[in-house]
């Protein structure tokens, strides 16, 4: 509990930093971006095209970390509504087949009778796509990512698992730390966006992982009633 405690203050210091800058930084990045593309336009120099490919190509790129960044940086929690996860699921499943099939993988739904859950729906929508994304980037081609939902007793839970190489023991205190990535290309917001997403909802994450798979378990409470909304 200590740790996750950390991990949270961590979470809020840097999201409220970000929130700062995040918006003054995007206008003039949007401002060259602009730019770039014009000129890029008027040279037919093919190196130089080149060049101005790469330019935006890494604008852009500091544009993405900073919208994963800005979403951390929310803490007030939108609009909740009464939901069906599982529909919710069902709506995205296309856009996970279709990131699955470009890593040769497949993904299969197991979905059971679940209580609705006051949630968010973009932000739950996020949380699964940015789990999935994970899952599949762990995974060799032929691997299975597993969705799920079940009850136990009064608890909603979510579980996504892949058939991945797992997480090693000694970095798992560092996820959804902002920034931590053991990728080449990664952002490391992803997992940092999940956690604050969790928190808003009153759920709670928890990690089962070996050389052979990781399972995230995502664990909500079950709705009742207004005076019970934000009930911990
Ligand atoms: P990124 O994907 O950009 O690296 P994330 O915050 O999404 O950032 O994830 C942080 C790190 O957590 C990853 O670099 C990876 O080491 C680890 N990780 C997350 N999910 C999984 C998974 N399903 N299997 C193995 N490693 C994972
Ligand atoms: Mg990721």
């Amino acid at each position: 509990l200590e740790k996750e405690m950390i991990r949270l203050d961590r979470l809020n210091m840097v999201g409220e930093m970000a929130a700062g800058i995040a918006h003054e930084v995007r206008n003039p990045l949007t401002t060259v971006r602009g730019f770039l593309q014009m000129l890029g336009k008027k040279n037919d120099n093919g190196k130089l095209q080149e060049y101005y490919a790469l330019m935006i190509e890494e604008l852009d790129r500091a544009n993405t970390i900073i919208s994963e960044f800005l979403s951390t940086a929310r803490n007030k929690p939108d609009k909740l509504e009464l939901e069906d996860l599982n529909t919710i699921i069902d709506t995205l499943f296309p856009l996970i087949a279709a990131d699955a099939m470009n890593s040769d993988c497949n993904v299969v739904r197991e979905l059971t009778n679940i209580s609705p859950i006051l949630l968010n729906q973009k932000e739950i929508r996020q949380l699964i796509l940015n789990l999935a994304h994970n899952s599949l980037e762990a995974m060799t081609p032929g691997g299975t990512l597993t969705i799920k939902t079940f009850m136990v007793g009064e608890e909603i839970i979510l579980s996504m698992a892949d058939t991945g190489k797992g997480i090693e023991t000694e970095i798992l205190d560092k996820l959804g730390t902002p920034f931590f990535t053991t990728k080449e290309n990664g952002t490391g917001l992803g997992l940092a966006v999940c956690y604050g997403i969790v928190r808003r909802h009153h759920a709670s994450i928890e990690i089962d992982t070996s050389p052979k798979g990781t399972t995230f378990y995502i664990k909500f409470k079950q709705f009742k009633g207004v005076d019970n909304e934000y009930a911990v």
